[in-house]
């Protein structure tokens, strides 16, 4: 039995030698084989430093270096790819995703009959208002309007089967929105919760407009409401304008035709060129993310790892 446990890194010197030891205090227990797949996903910092100190002394530990930041999505694509382990654990380097709850984890995957048990926040402590205010906004519509379900709260801390993984690398799409993606592979997944810790040392990677970016993401991959509803607008305003169209003519019969209302004309110019922009952007969100897929642009670039054979570009 061997466990393989990826970790994203970005700007975490402070924190990986910190994870490591509780991570490794936390294996030691379950007696099983093991491997720390760390992705530094250019960091500016001194976090490869600190991954290759601990490879030199553990071989367990494989290193993954990017050659710039690709993100979060495409170091954990990265991770899953490379792994090895009959178990994958995905696992944030902050120790906001406590290695404590590994055993209970294995626990439930062995003797359930379970291929995933992944882990949600009970609350948001810790977290500034406005961001969990959107976050909880966010996963209420996304979930109105998509069909596949996304956890309010899950964390992409899980640990995974070998078959439950390779149906995640299978889905290469370059939009990864891995939430979503957990969700649309299924499998029998057991949910486990547990209170937010705050992050370990330095700042959360995130900003709010890398957040809403990732969130237009998220609607755009797993739903294509916002197209129907641009199409009903479109059908709701042609049934409007005709409405409107019999009620002049009808009035123009029985009153006459005197010339007046140009300020009423001028706003439903507006209105409508309004809308048709708001729909031509809808459909431009659409058409930016094909655009980008059918480049077939590589994941991310390896510059540097231990892991023998690994594929640099993918
Ligand atoms: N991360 C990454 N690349 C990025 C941003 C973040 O690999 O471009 C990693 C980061 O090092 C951490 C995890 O993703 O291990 C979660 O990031 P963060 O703690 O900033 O997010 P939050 O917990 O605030 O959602
Ligand atoms: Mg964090």
């Amino acid at each position: 039995m061997k466990i393989s446990l990826v970790i994203p890194c970005h700007n975490e010197a402070n924190n990986i030698s910190t994870l490591y030891h509780e991570t490794i205090s936390v294996l030691s227990s379950l007696h099983c084989n093991y491997e720390m797949i760390m992705i530094d996903d250019g960091s500016t910092d001194a976090t490869l430093q600190a991954i290759k100190e601990l490879s030199s002394t553990d071989s367990n530990v494989k290193y993954i270096s990017f050659s710039r930041n690709f993100g979060k999505e495409a170091a954990m694509y990265a991770g899953l790819n490379n792994s090895t382990g009959d178990y994958v654990a995905i696992m944030d380097a902050d120790l906001q995703d406590p290695p404590s709850l590994l055993p209970e984890m294995m626990k439930i995957l062995d003797s359930h009959n379970y291929d995933c048990v992944a882990t949600r926040r009970s609350n948001r402590k810790g977290e500034k208002k406005i961001r969990s205010f959107f976050a909880k906004m966010f996963y209420k519509l996304i979930n109105k309007i998509s069909d596949t379900e996304i956890v309010d709260g899950a964390r992409d801390f899980r640990l995974m089967s070998k078959d439950m993984v390779n149906a995640i690398i299978s889905m290469n799409e370059y939009n990864r929105f891995s939430k979503g993606i957990f969700g649309w592979v299924g499998f029998k997944t057991h949910w486990i919760s547990y209170e937010n810790t705050e992050r370990s040392s330095g700042e959360s990677n995130w900003s709010i407009t890398q957040l809403f970016k990732y969130a237009l993401d998220g609607i755009i991959s797993f739903s294509q409401t916002p197209l129907l509803l641009s199409s009903y607008l479109g059908i709701l305003m042609t049934i409007l304008a005709i409405a409107m169209l019999l009620v002049i003519v009808v009035s123009t019969l029985i009153w006459g035709n005197p010339v007046d209302g140009w300020a009423s004309t001028a706003c439903i110019i507006i209105f409508v060129g309004g809308l048709q922009l708001f729909c031509l952007g809808i459909t431009s969100q659409y058409i930016a993310r094909v655009f980008l897929e059918t480049k077939h642009r590589p994941h991310y670039i390896i510059n540097n790892s231990n892991i023998a054979d690994i594929e640099k570009i993918k």
